[in-house]
């Protein structure tokens, strides 16, 4: 990058999987980036560690409580200590920093997306819950304030390294590839038996659990639908997805000529986060190596949709449009949550999350077709106000409450 000082960083989310691949990279180029803020949900003692090595101005912490003594060390290193949803908000709207990278996990990821967008700040966005419950909402407050937003998920990394230089109006499709996860080639699995264990073992990323089961239901897939419906402005009927079991195409767009662009690489998530910390600039990096004579086979097959029915479930929200992205999305969260409780088997995820479907659209017909965008584009919406913005919001965090609650019924 030409710039003298150091990108001025957030990082939300620092202790988890994410979180912590971008604190290495911060310290592989401690000269181009530095820490402004560090927040995580209740890993204090990961917490501290950065904290020590990175010295951030502010730690932010959302969900658990600091003993004294990690207090005062705190204070000791002249960081500043912010507690809870209400707090974190000021900081970000109080600090000095460039760009937001958002690996919180869960809906708790939205507001603190809407907040750096409303300044104008860029958000590298690795919390899928962002898109997936107000993708609108969030590109359209992007566009308004001259904000960007760089995704930081491999796919749709790759969705944006292929339409580099390609204008938007000639994409025929866009297809995802997805790994398929630990149960894509065994049919003879009986997925109400499997365990925690086998389900968080996944073939090719090392990643947190929530999203390692959403790998394995193929929800993870489901929502990148819906992420990328609503990143790139392609009809749910333009979105495909391959299962792809290596895991080193991260996916492809095809245009109206007929031609594919792909991007690959070994499946390493310092790549597409680096991509997105540079604002999608190409920055010399020597820890990728991807040696495709070595991986030999680069393998594509359809999704087995009847053995993983999340992925139609998705389509199926996206279709409906309004807030039902948003109940399909709070509706896995607490799903996945019951299955790692040992509370639900892995096959009743997707019976779960349809039943709470099917009811909100018998609770809520009008508002279950409100936005559709069925055979339409995002972009026909109408731009929406500040006063109507805030209503578009409460819409979504009433139906994020209303799917908590009632996944609890079934
Ligand atoms: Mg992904």
């Amino acid at each position: 990058m030409g710039n003298t000082s150091p990108n001025r960083l957030v990082l939300l989310g620092s202790t988890g999987s994410i979180g912590q691949n971008t604190l290495e990279i911060v310290q592989t180029y401690p000269e181009e980036f530095r820490i402004v803020v560090l927040g995580c949900r209740s890993n204090l003692d990961r917490l501290m560690e950065q904290a020590e090595r990175f010295r951030p101005e502010w730690v932010t912490i959302d969900g658990n409580t600091l003993s004294e003594d990690q207090r005062n060390t705190l204070k000791s290193w002249g960081i500043r200590i912010a507690i809870g949803t209400e707090e974190l908000r000021s900081v970000l709207k109080e600090a000095d920093f460039d760009l937001a990278v958002n690996a919180i996990m869960g809906a708790a990821g939205l507001i603190p997306t809407i907040d750096v967008l409303e300044r104008g700040i860029d958000v590298a966005l690795a919390n899928k819950e962002s898109l997936v419950m107000a993708g609108r909402l969030v590109m359209d407050l992007a566009k308004a304030h001259e904000a960007s937003v760089f995704p930081i998920d491999s796919e749709h990394s790759a969705i944006q390294q292929c339409l580099r230089g390609e204008d938007p109006g000639t994409i025929a499709r866009i297809i995802l590839t997805a790994s398929g996860g630990p149960f894509y080639d065994t049919s003879d699995i009986d997925l109400s038996k499997v365990t925690i264990k086998e389900v968080l073992n996944h073939p090719t990323w090392d990643m947190g659990p929530k999203i390692t089961v959403d790998s394995a239901t193929l929800m993870n897939k489901g929502l990148e639908v819906i992420e990328a419906h609503f990143l790139f402005n392609v009809p749910s009927d333009s979105i495909e997805v391959w299962i792809h079991p290596q895991s080193v195409v991260h996916s492809m767009v095809e245009f109206v000529d007929g031609s594919i662009k792909a991007q690959l690489g070994i499946p390493d998530m310092r790549l597409p986060i680096l991509y997105a910390l540079t604002g999608g600039n190409r920055h010399p990096a020597d820890f990728i190596h991807t040696d495709l004579c070595r991986i030999g086979k680069l393998e594509f097959a359809e999704p087995d949709r009847n053995r993983f029915p999340c992925l139609d479930l998705a389509y199926h929200a996206l279709e409906l449009g309004g807030t039902t992205p948003a109940v399909l999305s709070s509706a896995d969260e607490e799903a996945v949550a019951l299955f790692l409780d040992e509370k639900i088997t892995f096959d009743k995820i997707p019976e779960l999350i349809s039943a709470v479907l099917n009811e909100y659209a018998t609770e809520n017909p009008p508002c279950y077709l409100q936005g559709g965008i069925k055979g339409g584009l995002a972009k026909t919406s109408p731009p929406v106000p500040g006063g109507e913005l805030k209503g578009g919001l409460a819409d979504i965090l009433q139906a994020d409450q209303w799917a908590r609650t009632h996944i609890r019924n079934f």
